[in-house]
């Protein structure tokens, strides 16, 4: 996905947002997409909610492949894929309440009508536990906790009966004490509605939580992915070593002596300027391991006997650990 951006005196420059980047969800498993603000993660979920038209490459579903969709065919993906965003007060329509917001959604996708609309909703609201549903229904947004506000967004996204959940960060601007509860909730959603959810973070310990795969990103380039225990104790790929190192866990494994496996990684700098980005693998300006190989070309990506993929030229295709 490459954007073109305007600067002054007419002026064009492209940010090459994401490139390399492969994902597939399944039903009843969530994904975790793991990096730093401006990896790539979200223009990643904004391509599969088809807010964006690829520069290049395909999103399918069902194995169909999906392209720019507008009115009845554009509903109709979104009665299988919705998003829910960070921000819950600013996806909700803050001047309506909650009745309102749910009722909206069920309408538009056909999936209440007049005689059981209020019924569905108060359904809704039990699904995400905000209950007794009374007290909640007649709510405006601001009358609710930022919680209770995501937990509305949730129900709004689950009254289409989507088959796929994209949750940008869901839980980053809420309070610590809730993100547990909604972390609990999505995982709840999962095994109860059979959802195949997408679960963006820059909070690694939260994806091993929550996910049963965990995919690393690294300014626009998906860099390593694989089942999560596999990936958070036997990351092969600098910069996931990087990401844990900065991400204290009790849990990891520690080699001998106490001193982090993760040691090997230093922070050397930032992430680059996606305007002009390094060429190669863009991580090879912070990577002590980088070779000529690594400013020269993107790695192919090889895939470990562990389940685990990684794209680094430390791992010759094909190659095992
Ligand atoms: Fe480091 Fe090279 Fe691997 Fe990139 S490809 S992470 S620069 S060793």
């Amino acid at each position: 996905m490459h954007f073109t951006v305007r600067g002054g005196l007419g002026r064009t420059s492209t940010v090459k947002a994401l490139e390399h980047a492969s994902l597939r969800l399944r039903r009843g498993r969530i994904v975790a997409l793991v990096g730093e603000s401006g990896s790539g993660k979200t223009t990643l979920a904004r391509l599969f909610a088809l807010m964006y038209t690829p520069t290049s490459g395909e999103i399918r579903l069902r194995g169909e492949p999906v392209g720019p969709r507008r009115g009845r065919a554009a509903r109709e993906y979104y009665s299988e894929v919705q998003m829910v965003f960070q921000d819950p007060f600013a996806s909700l329509n803050s001047m309506h309440t909650v009745r309102h917001n749910l009722a909206r959604a069920l309408r538009i996708h056909g999936r209440a009508g007049r005689d059981d609309i209020e019924e569905r909703m108060h359904a809704l609201l039990e699904r995400v536990s905000l209950t007794p549903t009374r007290d909640f229904i007649g709510k405006l947004p601001h009358e609710l906790s930022g919680g209770q506000r995501q937990r509305v967004a949730i129900a709004r996204a689950l009254a289409v009966g989507p088959k796929v959940v994209l949750g940008d960060e869901p839980i980053s601007m809420l309070d610590v004490s809730m993100r547990l509860d909604i972390l609990n909730l999505l995982a709840r959603l999962r095994d109860e509605e059979d959802l195949a959810l997408l679960y963006i973070t820059h909070d690694i310990a939260g994806a091993r939580y929550l996910a049963e795969e965990i995919h690393v990103m690294y300014a626009g380039q998906m860099v390593e992915g694989g089942p999560t225990e596999e990936i958070i104790q036997n990351p092969q790929h600098p910069y996931t070593r990087l990401l844990l190192g900065a991400s204290p866990d009790p849990a990891r494994t520690l080699t001998p002596g106490g001193s982090s496996v993760f040691a090997d990684v230093e922070d050397s700098g930032e992430p680059p300027n996606l305007t002009d980005p390094p060429p190669g693998c863009r991580f090879h300006p912070r990577c002590p391991f980088a070779t000529d190989s690594c400013r020269r070309a993107f790695p192919a990506r090889t895939e470990l006997p562990t389940g685990q993929w990684v794209h680094c030229w430390l791992y010759p295709s094909g190659a095992s650990t």
